[in-house]
């Protein structure tokens, strides 16, 4: 099959003024002017006028959490709560529009968009349900709230440590764990995943990601068994993982297991990242690591010894220190080409992108995080205002050589929401265009991959993964969706507003 698109804003912008390409089966074979293309095409392809719409590589999610985002679509999502009552009345209504005995399961509350901060606690839960097990997770997913039922239940499976009876808190380890003691049936992780799936290629992303633990990981087992995956996926799996040689050999053309992941520290929401100063709201804290460095440290260069690629979650600047130093410890020169990395790198300073460009280790940061950087927001309440201004400095992360790439962590998984606070970042001199934004929702990102097929660039000879969208996409209203996107030369989702206006030449 081939099909011409012209007409087209090619966005990153070109030299060249192309405005059209040609796709011939799975790959990209010619790029250039309406004319040039239309001349360089087999007879017979297709044609597709975008009449000035904006087209773009394929985006690739650099940070998300693949399976998790098609089970979290599937639950009752508390999101738009602006209240405590608000969340009340959701856990209420869903506890009526999902009745059954089983679990109820509810996603994404953030108390910090509320009228008042009240995080909501088990006696509040108590008051729903007495008998039927109720578990809410915050946005971030470090923290959950249960009523007693849902105590109950979550005490039968989790031995270990990170709840508050009282409050009906899970903290961290419990709450990290939740959908591995709560899994989805084999039926119902299909079902999360053509829904994942639907939501990728809605908004214009042909390469995703995924972080997991081995019962998740045998999900995907079954998922390409069954020859259904559809979005490119990177993995990273946890630890665990490591320890079932049979689970690594899961993968496909699609689905790629690349490394490790290490959780070392929480989240700035939860008082829970590792941080070099007290919290500006509670003096005398300043979070912690969830692993202890040294561990951290030979868990590095066992994976980089088996050749793979290791993934740090690190948001504070002292888990930031402690990443780098692992990294230090490997043989120099080898990061790059292995795709090491730090996961979100909040609140990276300058002596930290120093060491990062000159070890070669990447920074993945998720741009939409500074949904929480407002002024009186999360972040200066948690930090104060001078460490808030320091944060996620894009334009210094890519001016000394880092190449940071994006990733959204699916809160929320929309890539057009992350370049739009990109573009409008709230230090004017951390701020990108939005072409510079956009590579590193494409080429960067798939630069940060070493060994993944698909370059992020429109040029002869790539793969055909592409995107078509109204206008630039950090100018897009919410959740900034695709008119059409294109995976391996095939049309696998088109939205409204593209009408099929394609005929013959
Ligand atoms: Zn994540």
């Amino acid at each position: 099959m081939s099909l011409i698109l012209h007409g087209a804003r090619i966005r990153p912008r070109r030299s060249d003024h192309a405005d059209a390409v040609l796709v011939v089966h799975d790959r990209i074979t010619a790029v250039g002017t309406t004319a040039d293309v239309i001349a360089a095409a087999p007879a017979g392809a297709r044609r597709l006028d975008l009449a000035g719409r904006v087209l773009t590589p394929g985006l690739q999610d650099a940070h998300a959490h693949f399976f998790q985002m098609g089970v979290i679509s599937r639950r009752a999502s508390l999101a738009e709560c602006r209240s405590l009552e608000d969340f009340r009345d959701g856990v209420a209504r869903a506890l009526r529009e999902r009745p059954g005995p089983e679990p109820l399961f509810l996603e994404s509350w953030d108390e910090t968009a509320w009228d008042r901060p009240l995080v909501p606690t088990r006696e509040l839960m108590d008051g729903l349900s007495a008998d039927r097990p109720i578990l809410a997770r915050r946005i971030c997913g470090h923290l959950a709230v249960v009523n007693t039922p849902g105590l109950a239940l979550i005490r039968d499976l989790w031995p270990g440590g990170g709840i508050d009876a009282d409050t009906g808190h899970l903290i961290e380890e419990p709450c990290l764990h939740l959908d591995v003691l709560l899994l989805p049936t084999a039926e119902e992780a299909q079902r999360a995943f053509d829904e994942a799936d639907r939501m990728a290629l809605s908004l214009g992303v042909t390469t995703s990601c995924d972080f997991l633990r081995p019962s998740a990981l045998r999900r995907w087992g079954e998922r390409i068994n069954a020859g259904a995956e559809r979005v490119r996926v990177n993995a990273f799996l946890l630890g665990e993982c490591f320890e079932e040689p049979e689970l690594l050999e899961i993968g496909s053309e699609r689905f790629v297991i690349r490394g490790l992941k290490i959780w070392s520290d929480g989240t700035i929401g939860g008082r829970t990242a590792a941080v070099r100063e007290d919290w500006h709201d509670r003096p005398g804290e300043r979070g912690g690591m969830l692993v202890d460095p040294a561990a951290m440290t030979a868990a590095v260069a066992k994976a980089h010894g088996e050749g793979w690629a290791v993934a740090i979650h690190a948001i504070g600047d002292r888990a930031i220190d402690h990443a780098l130093d692992s990294f230090a410890a490997l043989p120099r020169g080898e990061s790059r080409s292995r795709g090491h990395r730090i996961e979100h790198a909040e609140m990276v300073g300058p002596d930290q992108w120093t060491r990062m460009r000159d070890l070669g280790v990447r920074p993945c940061v998720q741009p939409n995080f500074l949904q929480w950087a407002n002024p009186g927001g999360l972040y200066e309440v948690a930090l104060g205002r001078r460490r808030l201004e320091a944060m996620n400095p894009f334009r210094s992360l890519l001016a000394a050589g880092c190449q940071p790439f994006f990733g959204s962590d699916g809160m929320p998984p929309s890539p057009a929401f992350g370049l739009r606070h990109a573009v409008e970042h709230p230090v004017e001199a951390e701020r990108l265009t939005g072409d510079e934004a956009l590579r590193l929702y494409t080429e960067a990102a798939a630069a940060g991959v070493p060994g993944h097929p698909v370059t992020g660039r429109i040029a002869p000879g790539e793969i055909a993964d592409l995107a078509v969208f109204e206008d630039e996409p950090h100018r897009l209203p919410y959740p900034g969706s695709a008119l059409l996107t294109i995976l391996d030369g095939v049309v696998v989702h088109q939205g409204e507003g593209l009408e099929r206006s394609a005929s013959s030449c």
